[in-house]
């Protein structure tokens, strides 16, 4: 029988595998594993995580069991020179100082990677008197839902937040632990660092829109599946499509999956301007993922910087 891992090699696969599902690459292969050593192991429940009470997990980890990456592709991107003039921010925690699963069975093929829905057609614009009441309707409609497996868990349904004729609106990828106690996107410790990106942008929260991918808490903070994802996407591009902001920025490798339709590594989609429904989308990096790599705060900084050049944004001047 295989021996589980020591702990430093644990921790080390661990943190590879959170490390390629945060590039987008989430799908590994890995060979047959004994139930028992699963059960032992069990990592990416993320538990360690949701043992700190009150916190908002830093890692949104892969479907457990542990996915063992047979197939990785190479596309890690270089750490930063923090040292270099470009106003690298701030590297402790959610600072943000711009000063500074596929299981394959013994004997099974591979299941094939489930399709991501194609975004729906964009609706007609909606008048800005009429985008509250339009926001609650979607509300209304979603209801006390039970339609994917994520509602057995929920505590809140997570529906968004923030002005409904916001100019910059931000997508993640669902509740965590305090977003779904509140019922208020992003109010964890990677909300805290969205609050100071957006601080940093010259913006306060108040005055841009936040959605997520899906609105119920994925068990152990895992990632969404496919058919929760493909299930709750048509409300936020519902969401989308009233509060019609000029520039959508998708937090991390699941939202920008479910709304261009297609997986790709953030990797490629980083650092441009995609054209979204008639708006300009922008991809960078999750909160929590820059909570576990501080060094990529540069990087996202300098995507957040092509936002507000597209938003015509200057950075506060520091007093
Ligand atoms: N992470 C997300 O993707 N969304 C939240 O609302 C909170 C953390």
């Amino acid at each position: 029988m295989a021996q589980p891992f020591d702990p430093a090699t644990r921790e080390a696969l661990l943190a590879r595998v959170r490390f390629y599902r945060d590039l987008g690459l989430t799908e590994f292969y890995r060979r047959p594993v004994d139930p028992a050593l699963i059960a032992h192991l069990d990592p990416l429940s993320v538990a360690a995580e949701k043992e700190e009470p009150g916190s908002q997990p830093a890692s949104r980890a892969s479907s457990s069991p542990l996915p063992l990456a047979e197939r990785v592709g190479s596309t890690e991107p270089q750490p930063s020179d923090a040292t270099s003039n470009l106003g690298a921010p701030g590297l402790a925690s959610e600072t943000w100082d711009t000063n500074s699963s596929s299981h394959s069975q013994e004997g099974q093929p591979i299941a094939p990677r489930k399709p991501i829905s194609s975004p729906p057609a964009v609706s007609a614009a909606v008048p800005t008197a009429d985008r509250v009441t339009a926001l609650n309707l979607i509300r209304e409609d979603i209801g006390d839902c039970t339609r994917c497996a994520l509602h057995k868990g929920r505590n809140k349904i997570v529906f968004g937040d923030g002005s409904p004729t916001a100019r910059l609106m931000f997508v993640g990828e669902g509740p965590g632990a305090d977003e779904d106690a509140q019922g208020i996107p992003f109010v964890g410790k990677a909300g805290q660092l969205l609050n100071n990106m957006i601080a940093a942008m010259g913006l306060k929260r108040e005055e841009v829109y936040i959605a997520n991918v899906v609105k119920c808490r994925p068990p152990g903070n895992r990632t969404p599946e496919s058919d929760e994802a493909n299930t709750c996407s048509p409300f936020l591009f519902r969401q989308i499509d009233v509060v019609r902001p000029q520039v959508l920025v998708a937090l991390g490798a699941t939202a920008a999956t479910y709304l261009l339709g297609a997986r790709q590594p953030l990797a490629g989609l980083r650092g441009r301007v995609h054209a979204f429904r008639g708006m300009q989308l922008i991809v960078t990096y999750h909160p929590a993922y820059l909570l576990r790599d501080p060094r990529q705060k540069k990087e996202a900084w300098a995507d957040l910087q092509i936002a507000m050049r597209e938003l015509g944004l200057k950075p506060p001047v520091k007093g």
